[in-house]
């Protein structure tokens, strides 16, 4: 039958209490995602009272739930939804990590793999990705984002969303991605998470909106919204937000999901007096979809009869979801994603092994490395120290849907497989993550002064990052800091892997290991990942897509800072720094080491002036001084001189991943285009104006040569 005839007769036959519950989202008990959970999940699907189900999946669970969905008055069937966020059963590396590698292509490809393995456990909706910008390392959820930048994160989002989706819902390899958290949850005020956000329309434009923007226009279904207020009004209930701008503006034609409890919320907010209240003003501003907090289900029918919210919209609520689920083929075969030898066939294939491997590899950043210090030879006693060593629980990171420690190699075990014959690898946990109760260290002095060399993996555990994990200290924690110190005493060489969910406050570290490799959380594969870059089998890729602070005072911090009316100069008493540190970042945004040297010339200009709707090239010449192949990635930011308002000191526009053999120098250049001029004008409309640029090139945000050039009128 046709699509909308379908639909259309199926809404005919359904009560204001059948609609209600189209727009119910509940939670199974697989996964605790919230404090609410939903009693009894049975009852209600199988009296037609829930249209959605989330954290229940594999073949069996789901399978149990539709049938009763199916068996419901109106036999209408549950999409069922989870945090897919870094891959389903095979796990690749926390967003924040896998952004470091800046390859779309194979975040696109990571995307994929998830769907078909969340798809393949009966899912059909992730809630992924999260495309909040962050400035602020001490929210725990940069973890689950692509770092500080709008540009390359609106890239990144768009590389997901068609991961996610692929070409066709129908596909039982592809998942309707949701898009979170709307909007501007990455900035909450201290980096506390949950609390306030308090942002001028201007920093919302410039930085925060374009990803979720770029996400929407990538096709992206749905869109969740965020926990915090937006000017006041808490975005599950921000008419402004969610119908004027998302829908009326900028044309979004899918379904709005609240985040987990947020309607009842907003009485916490102190916006909302009731749950009628707050249902009430969360339909009027837009939403389509409760999750769990069941006001809708228990408050609309009683809002349409006193005439507080028309069922007109109510109806395009419902009809919006279950397009979705007609799109999805749920109609047609209810059960297509039920199928257990699917999953076998799917999940943690070798094929999905490598592509996390390689993930992995690319996510990675060699912040420092004195003396060529890595990689290490593949002999000697290597001793494996720190408590991070040998987990495999914290390798997986925040978020792991499906995924399992047991299918997982530790940083101990990837060294132990790679190291081979002619090496012997010890290990000592050397303290716990946290607390310095047990008294490990000794045992840890022994292996050092057995050592040749040590490798110390310290860091974060994964339950230091992703929701509800903010920190005010983001250095190591204190019992690591003293196992780091006594094994320097040692005098043995050292290098310092570090592993973390958030740009880590590492100047001490920096001041004291010859090499620090930073690993985030790497995923299923990345103990193996990790001894292919410490053993040289691979060359380190990554670049950070959040620069690190010299300390934590200096957060909320950007490259893409606005230049002030006293610009740093740290000469001069009235210009805008701190007395005790520096301005920058100790590893900028956008650096990230491999192990050859590159040398770069100076950037020069095509034409030294750019025509309305022409384009300019800049050019730089590479060198790989090294006696290898080796690969950087040039990046290309612009700044414009004088605008009507204030631009950034710079902005990234452009990248580019190169592969030079030894000793080869090549020239490369970026175009530039009115597209890489234009920013939100005085009326927040995007506009170009005519004047002075500059265009510079360089291997990071804070190692730039850059040129000159005039755009004209
Ligand atoms: C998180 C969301 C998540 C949801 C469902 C919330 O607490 O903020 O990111 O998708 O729970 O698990």
């Amino acid at each position: 039958m046709h699509k909308q005839t379908f639909l259309h007769e199926l809404l005919g036959r359904m009560s204001i209490e059948d609609k209600a519950a189209q727009l119910n989202l509940l939670t199974g008990s697989m996964d605790a995602t919230g404090m609410k959970d939903s009693g009894d999940l049975e009852a209600k699907i199988r009296a037609g009272r829930c249209g959605a189900v989330l954290n229940v999946f594999t073949p069996a669970a789901t399978r149990a739930l539709q049938e009763l969905a199916l068996a419901s008055p109106l036999g209408i069937p549950l999409i069922f939804g989870y945090d897919v966020i870094h891959g389903h059963r095979t796990i690749y590396p926390i967003p924040l990590g896998l952004s470091c590698s800046w390859n779309l292509d194979l975040l696109e490809r990571c995307a994929r793999m998830a769907a078909a393995e969340a798809a393949a456990d009966g899912l059909h909706w992730v809630y992924s990705p999260m495309v909040d910008i962050s400035q602020d390392p001490r929210w725990g959820r940069v973890a689950e984002g692509s770092g500080e930048d709008p540009w390359l994160g609106s890239q990144m989002a768009v590389a997901m969303v068609r991961g996610y989706q692929g070409d066709d819902l129908a596909d039982p390899a592809s998942v309707v991605a949701c898009v979170k958290h709307f909007a501007l949850y990455g900035a909450p005020m201290g980096g506390r998470d949950y609390n306030t956000v308090d942002m001028s329309r201007r920093a919302m434009e410039e930085t925060y909106f374009p990803p979720y923007r770029a996400a929407i226009n990538a096709g992206a279904r749905t869109v969740m919204t965020s926990f915090n207020e937006i000017d006041g009004i808490p975005a599950s209930g921000n008419r402004w937000l969610l119908t004027e701008l998302l829908r009326e503006e900028w044309g979004f034609q899918g379904w709005i999901v609240t985040d987990y409890t947020s309607v009842t919320e907003m009485k916490n907010h102190g916006t909302a007096a009731s749950d009628a209240d707050a249902a009430q003003q969360s339909l009027n501003a837009g939403v389509d979809m409760d999750m769990v907090s069941e006001a809708f289900l228990a408050e609309l029918p009683g809002l349409v009869a006193s005439g507080k919210v028309r069922e007109s919209l109510i109806d395009a609520a419902v009809m919006r979801v279950l397009e979705t689920k007609w799109d999805l083929g749920l109609f047609e075969n209810h059960l297509a994603r039920c199928d257990p030898s699917r999953t076998k066939r799917t999940q943690l294939s070798v094929e999905n092994r490598k592509l996390a491997r390689e993930a992995a590899r690319e996510a990675m950043v060699l912040l420092k490395n004195s003396d060529h210090t890595l990689p290490l030879a593949k002999r000697g006693t290597i001793a494996v120290i720190g408590p991070l060593a040998d987990s495999r629980r914290d390798m997986l990171g925040c978020w792991i849907a499906a995924g399992d420690e047991a299918d997982t190699a530790s940083p101990l075990d990837g060294i132990r497989e790679a190291a081979g014959e002619d090496a012997t690898v010890i290990y000592a946990p050397g303290c716990e993550l946290e607390t310095g109760r047990k008294d490990l260290l000794t045992e840890a002095l022994e292996a050092a002064e057995r050592a040749d060399i040590i490798i110390l993996v310290l860091g974060e555990g994964c339950h230091m990052n992703g929701e509800a994990a903010s920190r005010a200290d983001i250095r190591l924690p204190k019992c690591q800091r003293k196992l780091a110190k006594r094994l320097l005493k040692t005098g043995k060489p050292c290098v310092l892997v570090t592993m973390s969910g958030r740009p880590l406050e590492l100047t001490w570290e920096d001041s004291k290991f010859p090499a620090i490799l930073h690993a985030w959380a790497l995923g299923t594969e990345g103990g193996r990942a990790l001894a292919d870059l410490i053993f040289g089998d691979a060359a380190p890729l990554g670049k950070l897509t959040m620069g690190f602070p010299r300390s934590v005072g200096q957060v909320p911090m950007t490259y893409r800072e606005k230049p002030t009316g006293r610009p740093f100069d740290a000469e001069a008493q009235y210009s805008s720094k701190y007395l005790d540190t520096g301005n920058d970042a100790l590893y900028p945004f956008g650096h990230g080491l491999t192990y050859a040297s590159f040398r770069q010339g100076a950037v020069s200009i095509d034409v030294p002036e750019m025509e309305p709707g022409t384009c300019v090239t800049v050019s730089a010449e590479i060198t790989n001084l090294s006696a290898h192949p080796a690969t950087e990635t040039l990046q290309l930011y612009l700044r414009d001189v004088v605008a009507s308002v204030s631009r950034p000191v710079k902005e990234l526009r452009g990248y580019q991943r190169v592969t030079l053999a030894a000793g080869e120098s090549r020239v490369i250049s970026f175009e530039i285009t009115d597209a890489d001029l234009s920013f939100p004008g005085k009326d927040y409309q995007a506009v170009v104006e005519p004047g002075e640029f500059v265009a510079m090139i360089g291997p990071n945000s804070a190692d730039l040569r850059a040129v000159h050039f005039i755009r004209t009128a």
